[in-house]
């Protein structure tokens, strides 16, 4: 019996509730749309059963793949032989005072909205971003002056090994976080915020939703911005400058309407983001002598 056969019986055994999907089609899971099968992905709806899908793994020397709604991620074509494990279903939350406790798999939208709900600001920057807390604060998200560093005070995490404990590091960054390197699954966060009326929160959000519609290409399938910010410039403002806006490979295609974002126009496949994405990182170079770096995670 192969390992994740193995793996699969062994958490049917001592994880009977947890739910498993082998060969999961990623394009069912990831924002872009794209992304062949996950040899096997278990969906855990609380702590409980994530310390047992991290353990069983240990066991066979298999490492997890932590993933939360897919909006940052790029799955190859012919699939990938891992444990994916999906946040989704841990998704509680706690009001005490200002501060908000949440578990990994919420989505920010429905964070930011239970924070305003409860009189709270300072996640307004967040509810348009459409990532869940675990990956928010991985990636350390942020957009319009805010980012996930200045309310995060606090991380629960699981090693390896299945045991759990509180972060004492975040070292955050630009899209970076002491969780980057994904050897530890982020449970649950703790952030302070402040009082705050909700009307004016309520405001503020929407005003930076029409900011976002205008910006960018919602209505087509992406992971966002494909590059990170280059020190001193602007990723879409450079690809812009050299004319790369509609620059098509396959189904993939520079946004006409935000050239820093990559989008599926239909059928696009992972070789075609990748393929174009090498082209705009080429051409910059060339133009501009600067190096771009993808923001987006390929997963392998
Ligand atoms: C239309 C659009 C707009 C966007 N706008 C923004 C924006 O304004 N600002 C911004 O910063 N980003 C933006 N993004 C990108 C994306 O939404 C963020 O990076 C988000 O934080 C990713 O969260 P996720 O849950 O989807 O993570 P995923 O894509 O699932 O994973 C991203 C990374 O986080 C890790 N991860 C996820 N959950 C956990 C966990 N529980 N424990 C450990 N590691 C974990 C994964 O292993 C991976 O390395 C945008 C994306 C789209 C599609």
């Amino acid at each position: 019996m192969e390992r994740f056969e193995q793996l699969a019986k062994r958490l049917n055994e001592v994880c009977p509730g947890l739910e498993l999907r082998p060969f999961e089609p990623m394009s069912s899971h990831t924002s872009f749309h794209i992304g062949g099968p996950a040899r096997l992905m278990a969906l855990p709806v609380d702590t409980e059963q994530a310390v047992c899908a991290v353990r069983a793994a240990a066991e066979l020397g298999i490492t997890p793949f932590f993933m939360g709604n897919g909006s940052n991620l790029l799955v190859p074509d012919e699939g990938v032989e891992q444990f994916i494990i999906k946040t989704s279903g841990m998704k509680g939350c706690v009001v005490e005072g200002t501060a908000v406790t949440a578990e990994c798999g919420i989505t920010l939208a429905r964070l930011a909205v239970l924070a305003r709900d409860a009189g709270l600001t300072g996640l307004e920057f967040a509810h348009g971003i459409p990532g869940s807390l675990g990956g928010a604060v991985t990636m350390n998200a942020g957009a319009y002056d805010g980012e996930m560093a200045q309310v995060v005070v606090g991380v629960t995490c699981l090693n390896a090994d299945g045991s759990v404990e509180q972060a004492e590091e975040f070292d955050f960054a630009y899209r970076h976080s002491a969780f980057s390197d994904g050897r530890r699954m982020i449970l649950s966060a703790r952030m302070e915020l402040a009082p705050g009326d909700p009307v004016a929160v309520t405001a503020r959000m929407d005003e930076l939703a029409v900011r976002r519609r205008d910006k960018q290409p919602l209505e087509y399938p992406s992971a966002g911005s494909m590059f990170k910010r280059p020190v001193g410039h602007f990723a879409a403002a450079l690809i812009d400058r050299c004319g790369l806006k509609g620059l098509q490979v396959g189904g993939a295609q520079v946004s006409e309407k935000h050239a820093g974002f990559v989008v599926n126009r239909g059928g696009a496949t992972c070789a075609d983001v990748l393929a174009l994405v090498e082209q705009v990182r080429r051409k910059v170079h060339e133009a501009t002598g600067v190096e771009l770096e993808m923001e987006v995670k390929v997963l392998d």
